[in-house]
């Protein structure tokens, strides 16, 4: 018997990508075994920090890297480690920040809400948030501007769909914060497939969740300079107490890391190409309903199945498809971004085939034109 049944919980079909308040992602059995033999054993868990350290840098690179709960706590304590480095008094301190420099610097389009707003990560670290530009964007001159503070602890980017206005160019904007000597954070966290990337534009700390594609248990990987990654472990001894990764954490990540060096990147992505096409083919027949694929807007290496509601023909507006796609039993969650605009997005990358068959007759059935 299945916990949902054993418990009595709503059943769910997830088509709305890595959902923090669905429960993210599917872990492989692989990885759910690591994580359970961990949980009965006791182990010294710097040893195990170690190990995760090398396996960070050997899979994803890097010149170190440590896990922390969440990526919202790697935020915060990448943050603080630019306040404090491995200053004991200061790491003890904290979150009164007295006599360290306490501003962070961030384009105001990557002030984003991501189930709160990320500058309470920042907020947490006992420092202060400054937003350069505006929601329309934010030029490497508007943050350079700012970058000459003399109390500027780090600039913080984001990378990620939820940013909002122009791109900022994050590799200028790297260099530009090297020239002040002000270290730089990304926050990449649902991006661990774009890491190269992402470590490749100079940035400091580069912060991924392990949860989303990772799919291992919850945690937050930190990953760049190794004098900076040693401040953001030495943060266990002050604010990362309440912020520390588990055993069985660790032990996931490392067997998801370890399955993802294995991975046939260019296969998975054919895979998931062809997910998305059958499914596109067969949503494209019911009545009032054009069907698309589209790449992610932020360059993750994967399509989403874009749905097009003609309210005329299909007797329903987006809205009110994905209302009754999410009433029925079980939910069905798709993306809610667009559905103003009359479109609904759904991400297939964690479902089965059986899943995609009963989102499509749940699609056919919710339609009162048939
Ligand atoms: C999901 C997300 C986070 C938070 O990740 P957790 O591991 O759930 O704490 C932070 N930043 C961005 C941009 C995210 O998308």
């Amino acid at each position: 018997m299945g916990l949902h049944d054993q418990y009595g919980l709503t059943p769910v079909v997830n088509a709305r990508g890595t959902f923090t308040p669905l429960g993210v992602s599917r872990s492989t059995d692989q990885v759910a075994a690591a994580t359970a033999e961990a949980l009965s054993g006791f182990f010294v868990m710097e040893e195990l920090k170690d190990l995760a350290c090398r396996t960070i840098v050997e899979v994803l690179g890097g010149e170190a890297g440590t896990v922390v709960h969440c990526a919202s706590a790697a935020n915060t304590l990448a943050v603080a480690a630019t306040m404090t480095g491995t200053s004991q008094a200061r790491i003890a301190a904290l979150p009164d920040a007295a006599g360290m420099p306490t501003t962070v610097l961030l384009p105001a389009g990557h002030a984003v809400d991501y189930g709160h707003p990320i500058v309470q990560d920042i907020r947490l670290a006992g420092a202060t948030p400054l937003l350069a530009g505006s929601d329309a964007g934010c030029s490497v001159d508007e943050l350079e501007e700012h970058l000459v503070r003399p109390d500027v602890a780090c600039l913080l980017l984001v990378s990620s769909r939820l940013t909002r206005g122009q791109d900022v160019p994050l590799t200028e904007a790297v260099a530009a914060a090297h020239r002040r000597q002000v270290p730089v954070i990304i926050d990449g966290a649902g991006q661990d497939l774009r890491i190269d990337e992402l470590l490749g534009t100079g940035a400091d700390l580069v912060v991924v969740s392990a949860q989303k594609y990772l799919a291992s248990p919850t945690a937050g990987l930190v990953i760049g300079r190794a004098g900076l990654v040693r401040a953001v472990r030495a943060q266990e001894k002050g604010i990362g107490r309440a912020m520390k990764p588990s055993k069985e954490a660790i032990f996931g990540v490392v067997a998801a890391l370890r399955a993802r060096r294995e991975m046939d990147r260019p296969a998975w992505r054919r895979e998931q190409d062809a997910k998305v096409a059958r499914f596109t083919v067969r949503a494209g027949r019911l009545p009032g309903i054009s069907a698309a694929s589209v790449q992610d807007p932020a360059g993750l290496p994967f399509s989403r199945v874009r749905l097009g509601i003609d309210p005329a023909r299909a007797g329903l507006t987006a809205a009110g498809l994905a209302l009754a796609l999410r009433n029925g039993s079980p939910q069905i969650w798709v993306m809610d971004h667009d559905q103003d605009q009359g479109d609904l997005t759904l991400e297939l990358v964690p479902l089965t085939d059986a899943e995609l068959d009963l989102i499509l007759s749940r699609l056919a059935e919710s339609l009162p034109g048939r």
